[in-house]
């Protein structure tokens, strides 16, 4: 018997990683909206490069983030965190991160920025959210946010 493993039909796309570096380049330059903070809780500092939680004591960068750009009527800049420290962009992009299965939203835009649908991932599996987020042709693209601080984790699109 031939067993085939059923694969993922999206891509997780964390935070370019010029983005990164800009952000570390411009809190060395003393930007007053980039802030050097001190991780002090477990699952309170994501990275959005390389998707995971910062541990205690580990130094971020803090910085507002146009995941929907200027121009539309969902235009939307708010803070992120990336490490303070040059990481490993997050690799696995058929993977859902493990880091984030729990305190996501899921919103679909279509191609103008417009959201056009949300879910809250509860005790659900993502996966299976976007999968269904992604069927609908006027998807364009996912984006993960917390659910409670409504900050954006990272962007997901079709394979
Ligand atoms: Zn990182």
């Amino acid at each position: 018997m031939v067993l085939f493993m059923k694969s993922s039909n999206f891509r997780i796309v964390p935070l370019a990683t010029e983005i990164a570096v800009t952000a570390r380049r411009m809190a060395a330059s003393g930007a007053p909206d980039h802030v050097m903070v001190i991780a002090n809780s477990p699952n309170g500092f994501p990275c959005r490069h390389c998707l995971r939680w910062a541990r205690p004591d580990e130094r971020m960068i803090l910085f507002p983030y146009a995941a929907i750009p200027a121009g539309h009527p969902y235009s939307e800049s708010g803070p992120i965190f990336v490490h303070a420290e040059p990481c490993e962009r997050y690799g696995a992009t058929d993977k859902y991160p493990a880091n984030f299965r729990k305190g996501r939203v899921m919103r679909a835009y279509n191609v103008n920025y417009d959201m056009i649908d949300a879910e809250v991932v509860n005790g659900s599996e993502p996966e299976a959210i976007i999968e269904k987020l992604l069927q609908k042709p006027e998807t364009a693209f996912v984006d993960a946010r917390s659910v409670t601080h409504g900050c954006y984790t990272f962007r997901v699109h079709r394979l």
